[in-house]
């Protein structure tokens, strides 16, 4: 087993959306060092997701690779049941997988093309991925912690009007999670909304000069980038039940980015 690895026994069996780069990556090995068997999903054709699956294997964790678009509805139905076949039951969802704007610009110019992009493949695809999740978990009797995780963004709260669409799309994911909350917490599941700040990945390397000048004068209290382990030990506490009695609840992993200070 490696040695950052928790090692605790098996929790379950998670699936994370995006989990071939970037944060879906770390939270995919976060949750296999948490003790979960993870299925890891990708778009199809990604180089990237071998190397997740190997990250996890070698770590001493069990992964299954589930290549799949998530914006892709017609598609749901077959990724539940691999999910679930991959291991025997599921967990935990995690929906990661997200798109930034092709070009940042003005909001005046954003093209219907472009938004429905962003609603399509950002909250079109997570609700009804969840939805297709939630009936099968429902419909089964739960024997430990089970929750649905959404990695929206501090734009749900911050409005970058260089990429309008996606910031609308993030939002709709926060109302998204409160609603899951309130429907699934009869049936044992907990739904659980995490907002990341500024995360280095390759989503955010067009701005990354942008952002080491704007941390370097006080952007956020903590004055750094996020990494995308810090979303990923956020995401295995939330998965682990170690809050067991919130659900709809907002995680913040935005160095205080978000705090009002005067
Ligand atoms: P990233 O580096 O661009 O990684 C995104 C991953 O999602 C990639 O592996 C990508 O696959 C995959 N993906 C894209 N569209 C998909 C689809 N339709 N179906 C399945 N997988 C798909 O982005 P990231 O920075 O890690 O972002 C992860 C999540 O965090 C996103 O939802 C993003 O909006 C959110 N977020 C990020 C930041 C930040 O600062 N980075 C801040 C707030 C929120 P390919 O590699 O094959 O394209």
């Amino acid at each position: 087993m490696h040695e950052g690895s928790v090692g605790t026994a098996l929790v379950g069996t998670a699936l994370v959306t995006g989990a071939g780069r970037g944060i879906g990556r770390a939270v995919a090995i976060a949750l296999a060092d948490a003790g979960f068997k993870v299925v890891a999903n990708d778009l199809p054709g990604s180089t990237d997701l071998a190397q997740t699956l190997a990250a996890i294997r070698e770590r001493g964790g069990q992964a299954h690779g589930l290549p799949g678009d998530i914006s892709d509805l017609a598609r749901h139905q077959g990724l539940v049941e691999e999910a679930w076949n991959a291991f025997g039951s599921l967990e935990c969802l995690v929906n990661n997988a997200g798109i930034s704007v092709a070009r940042r610009g003005d909001m005046l110019d954003v093209t219907p093309d472009s938004f429905d992009r962003l609603i399509e493949v950002n909250l079109r695809g997570p609700f009804f991925l969840t939805q297709a999740i939630a009936r099968r978990m429902a419909e089964q009797v739960a024997e430990g912690f089970r929750s649905i995780i959404t990695v929206s963004s501090i734009n749900v709260e911050f409005a970058s009007p260089d990429r309008a669409e996606y910031c609308i799309s993030k939002s709709g994911l926060a109302m998204m999670s409160q609603l899951y909350a309130t429907r699934l917490a009869p049936h044992g599941i907990n739904t659980y909304e995490v907002r990341p700040g500024v995360i280095r990945t390759q989503m955010t390397a067009v701005a990354r000069e942008k952002y080491d000048t704007l941390f370097a004068g006080g952007l956020a209290p903590i004055a750094r980038w996020g990494e995308p382990e810090d979303l990923g030990r956020a995401v295995a506490m939330l998965a682990s039940g170690a809050l067991r009695y919130t659900t709809g609840e907002v995680v913040r992993v935005d160095g205080g980015l978000a705090i009002r200070r005067l």
